[in-house]
């Protein structure tokens, strides 16, 4: 079957059609009901999981509380300028190597989670993300696709007030606000593609389309990022990597436009699934 991994309530989880398998109900204390430590023997549980069908089912599809289906990664890489579209309408040169930040991990929450908006120049970015699912170090590229675990659909969410404050801007902070990396609603495996690196992706705002993209034209694919950042930094089941967002973010329209109190993000990318994200102010503590 199609691996389609999430959590559900907390738990690892498959989902189904129409219903749902609870891993550690399902496999008999093999695989536990934290999804990190399934992510940490990502191979032999992918193998587990390809082999259940409805008769392993525990519960129904719907509805259900999906969190994050990556909730503690060791490490956010995220990349910025990756589609030519956007680096023309954010008036930067395309980028002659991959330009890398981080989102911290304090930032990941679900496909669902509302967003609290810390100011007023809050900001979308509907990106496919990387989970990485084998350990790795200076991986050729023509083997970084056997390293991943799956795709997610993912949010950038930046904080332009605080990004551009100062120079030089500080892209690791501005996209690392709490709960400003949206992600799921599941992490699918690559051969549940027809072709796994041309994806559709696209964004809405309060209704409305701001993003349409393709994954067949990021600058640099998904194995040049893996091979790439693996030069320099071990890769860990679970990592993660944001892979950048087409255009038609909101710092470059004219007029400029913000996230607003009430607004929905609608995020999908084909074969994966639909984020729905709602902005809420700013809370306490
Ligand atoms: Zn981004």
């Amino acid at each position: 079957m199609s691996l389609r991994f999430a959590t559900v309530a907390g738990r690892a989880s498959l989902l189904l059609d129409d219903a749902l398998i609870d891993v550690a109900r399902a496999a008999d204390g093999r695989f536990s009901a934290d999804p990190m430590a399934a992510l940490a023997a990502w191979d032999a549980f992918a193998d587990w999981a390809r082999g259940r069908s409805a008769a392993d089912a525990t519960g129904p599809r719907s509805p259900v509380d999906l969190g994050p289906p990556v909730p503690r990664p060791p490490k956010v890489f995220a990349i910025g300028m990756n589609y030519a579209d956007h680096a023309r309408e954010a008036k930067l040169e395309i980028p002659r190597s991959p330009v890398v930040f981080t989102k911290f991990p304090n930032c990941i929450s679900g496909p669902f989670a509302d967003v609290e908006l810390y100011s007023d120049r809050v900001d979308w970015e509907v990106e496919l993300v990387v989970v990485i699912g084998r350990r790795g170090r200076r991986i050729a590229e023509g083997a970084a696709l056997a390293h991943v675990a799956g795709y997610m659909v993912g949010q950038d969410i930046s904080d332009r007030r605080m990004q551009f404050a100062d120079k030089p801007p500080q892209f690791s902070m501005g996209k690392s606000l709490d709960g400003y990396g949206p992600t799921g609603p599941a992490l699918v495996a690559l051969d549940s593609f027809a072709d796994p690196n041309d994806l559709g992706l696209t964004c809405a705002v309060a209704g409305e389309r701001m993003q349409s993209g393709r994954t067949r034209d990021m600058i640099f694919p998904v194995a040049t990022l893996v091979a790439y950042l693996s030069k320099w930094c071990t890769l860990e089941p679970g990592d993660l990597i944001f892979t950048g967002t087409p255009a038609g973010v909101g710092s470059t329209r004219d007029p400029r436009r913000y996230l607003a109190v009430g607004d929905e993000i609608v995020s999908t990318i084909e074969g994966i699934g639909t984020m729905r994200n709602r902005c809420v102010a700013a809370g306490g503590e």
